[in-house]
């Protein structure tokens, strides 16, 4: 398997402050850190990972990846933790190509083909363009669109330094995050469902039927179907286009529960797997709570994925679930709050 590599180096201050702050982040973010030896630290994501070792002062950061698009994110999360270490001053510079000036390699333009109601209570857009990157690894995206009256479009662009500039400021464009729901790369089509909701600037545009808008796609960056054989999946409404799409994915052999929200009957979807993962929808205000009823799951020990997306004081709740009830390692879990 190919590995890219890119190091960077960086003057810390006090290295036992920099080993506790990765400490309280990967804690508080759910990714990997182990100490190898003293002085050195390993992070690990889904996408690559990250070799620090302390020289002093100093830290020698190399960042790993599989791809070109995959060591960018890389470098971009790296230096977005260490811009948030107080005692970092400078951005770090990373060695190999910097691709300077050019689109970032994980930024996918595609065009809107259509909009349509999938019920009432979600919008289902398709997407035409090059959905290559989006067959593998990682199935949630961040969608770039321009805000209105901008008449000069802002998209990313690679900086020197071999990070990626995002548009700022008030002129930037929205970038929500989705998860693609449908993919298929032969016919370049993705299917994104959009829950609607109040206050929601993605589902006025929506209504707005931008059918031949140009979005820009970020990633994928997270998100793929867990390998365990029992997996215990739950979500709210945003959350369903995810769980959906690894039901779909899931293997004959994989078996296990999915919760999924629906705020009443007419947002109910046909399941279809090819495992023996049993879908239960939960109508809100009809059945139990989400995490109620997610909290009662229950798989064999070492061998079970524990899933769950909602809100962001519900995901709280389920993390310290996972965390303090359960006693989960990180690798047999993934808890986020999709708003
Ligand atoms: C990894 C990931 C994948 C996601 N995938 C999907 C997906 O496939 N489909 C999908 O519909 N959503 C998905 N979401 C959730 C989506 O990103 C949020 O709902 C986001 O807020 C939508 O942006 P917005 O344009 O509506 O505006 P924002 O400016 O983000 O939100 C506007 C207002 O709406 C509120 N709000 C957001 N979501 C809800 C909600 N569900 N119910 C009530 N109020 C809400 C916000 O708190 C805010 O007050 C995903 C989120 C993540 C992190």
């Amino acid at each position: 398997m190919t590995v890219l590599q890119s190091v960077t180096s960086v003057t810390i201050g006090d290295p036992a402050a920099f080993v506790a702050y990765w400490a309280e982040r990967a804690d508080e973010d759910d990714f990997g850190l182990t100490r190898p030896a003293p002085g050195r630290l390993e992070a690990a994501w889904s996408l690559g990972r990250a070799r620090i070792e302390l020289e002093g002062p100093a830290a020698r950061i190399a960042v790993e990846s599989g791809d070109i698009g995959g060591l960018v994110t890389m470098r971009g999360l790296v230096a977005w933790y260490l811009g948030r270490f107080d005692l970092v001053l400078a951005e770090p510079d990373w060695s190999g190509e910097t691709l300077a000036g050019e689109m970032p390699p994980n930024f996918h333009f595609a065009e809107v083909a259509e909009m349509r109601a999938l019920n009432p209570f979600y919008h289902r857009m398709v997407l035409t363009g090059d959905m290559t990157p989006f067959t593998k690894d990682g199935m949630h995206f961040r969608m770039y669109r321009q805000r209105p009256g901008v008449t000069e479009p802002r998209w990313p662009r690679m900086s020197g330094r071999g990070t990626v500039d995002w548009p700022s400021g008030p002129d930037a464009p929205f970038n929500p995050a989705y998860t693609a729901r449908h993919v298929d790369a032969e016919a370049g089509v993705m299917f994104v469902d959009i829950y609607r909701h109040e206050g929601s600037p993605t589902c006025d545009w929506c209504l707005s039927r931008p059918v031949g808008e140009r979005v820009g796609l970020a990633g994928p960056g997270s998100g793929w179907l867990p390998q365990e054989q029992t997996l215990l999946l739950a979500g709210d409404e945003t959350a369903v286009p995810a769980i959906l799409r690894m039901l779909e994915m899931a293997r004959p052999d994989q078996r296990g529960t999915a919760l999924l929200v629906a705020p009443d009957g007419r947002a109910v979807q046909e399941v279809r797997t090819a495992s023996a993962i049993e879908a239960r929808w939960l109508i809100r205000g009809r059945d139990e709570g989400l995490v109620e009823a997610a909290m009662r799951l229950r798989g064999p020990e070492g061998e079970t994925h524990h899933w769950f997306a909602a809100s962001q004081a519900e995901a709280r709740a389920m993390r310290r679930h996972y965390r303090q009830e359960l006693g989960l390692a990180r690798e047999h879990m993934y808890c986020a709050a999709y708003w």
